[in-house]
């Protein structure tokens, strides 16, 4: 029996992307092996990778003059090459800190470099985003970097950040592909595939031809982007089981009708979701700011600590599993990515009002 996994990810794939996987598990399209036992140089595994490639592109309109790429080491190996890579020895950059995310991207960032915080939402528990019109920005920054979506404390910017011309970069881990984003407002958006595009161990960089041509000569081949263009993201062997995955995710997705169509499903689920919290008498207490709640992971407490722990320890016992917040925040959070069904939705806001009729 499968059960409703609100993880934050790893986190649920679409279960006809699972039986696709088990059904060629044994022969790829025929050949007598799986995905992961053929070599990534042959032919079957390059239609793999341009076919994941088109996936990405066609589903974010991703126009000719950026790069995808498919590298490993996650998001967190992100933190460290953009700055390796874009912040050389007396230049600057700015950085949003809305969460949890963005303070440890700062904090890589500052390993390497000189860094301007221009935003910080910690004063106020990370629970808002701030306006377009209240961010301005180092005029000779040499980017600025924002985190989109705040998996643990669930924040999300509604709007794609424009710096007037500054490089933008986007840690776009938990909400890509969950809504269309305008891609020419940036220059690179990351994101691990482990929430909405496929397992672990992959991470998707979309990358504009401009910082390719900004990357310095002479860098380790796997931590120069440019190298990882040029090769097609196989500078060596690249995660080929991952990269299939998000083939077969992207199909799933184009089938479901692309992103505008998981737009709205998406928001249909978080409003089931929220509306639940906000008619609880506050027994159940949203986190974040209404204007700045995510779609992707939604964020609340109960009256108590314990009540939280039997709430997660209850729900699991009743087919809903990954409910207690991050061990930094605690509280409940429930993910509810793109492959998330609304039917899991449906059950968990019944099991918040009874639990709220039995403890209130
Ligand atoms: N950024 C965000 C927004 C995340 O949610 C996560 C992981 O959950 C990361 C970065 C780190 O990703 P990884 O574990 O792939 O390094």
């Amino acid at each position: 029996m499968r059960i409703y996994n609100f993880s934050s990810g790893p986190a649920m794939l679409p279960e006809p992307v699972l039986e696709k996987a088990r059904e060629e598990m044994m022969s790829l399209g025929g050949i007598g092996m799986s995905v992961m036992e053929i070599s990534h140089r042959s032919a079957q595994f390059e239609k793999i990778l341009h076919g994941a490639e088109r996936g990405i592109r066609d589903l974010l309109d991703i126009p000719s003059n950026y790069r995808v790429l498919f590298l490993q080491g996650g998001a967190s190996t992100q933190f460290a090459m953009v700055p390796m890579t874009f912040l050389p020895k007396g230049s600057s950059a700015d950085y949003l800190v809305s969460g949890y995310w963005g303070k440890k991207a700062l904090t890589e960032a500052n390993r390497e470099g000189h860094t301007q915080v221009i935003w910080d939402g910690q004063a106020t528990g990370f629970s808002r985003i701030p306006a377009a019109d209240e961010l301005s920005f180092s005029p000779h920054a040499s980017y600025v970097h924002y985190t989109s979506n705040e998996t643990i404390d669930g924040v999300e910017f509604k709007y794609d950040l424009d710096a007037g011309g500054i490089p933008v970069i986007c840690d776009a881990c938990s909400n890509i592909l969950s809504k269309p984003i305008d891609v020419e407002k940036y220059a690179i958006i990351y994101a691990g595939a482990q929430k909405n595009i496929g397992p672990s161990g992959v991470t998707v960089v979309i990358i504009r031809d401009d910082m390719l041509a900004k990357v310095p000569s002479g860098l380790h081949p796997l931590f120069d982007y440019r190298a990882l263009a040029e090769n097609d993201s196989m500078v060596n062997t690249p995660n080929t089981w991952g990269i299939y995955l998000i083939g077969l995710v992207c199909d799933w997705l184009k089938e479901q009708g692309g992103v505008s169509a998981i737009k709205l499903k998406n928001h249909t689920k978080a409003k089931l979701l929220y509306e639940a919290i906000d008619s609880s008498d506050g027994f159940y207490r949203g986190r974040a700011e209404r204007s700045a709640r995510s779609t992707m992971n939604v964020t609340f407490n109960l009256p108590t600590a314990d009540l939280e722990r039997r709430f997660a320890e209850e729900a699991a016992k009743n087919g809903m599993d990954g409910l207690a917040g991050h061990r930094t925040s605690g509280g409940i959070r429930a993910s509810i990515y793109n492959a998330f069904p609304i039917e899991g939705v449906q059950e968990l806001v019944g099991f918040m009002q009874e639990f709220a009729g039995q403890n209130s």
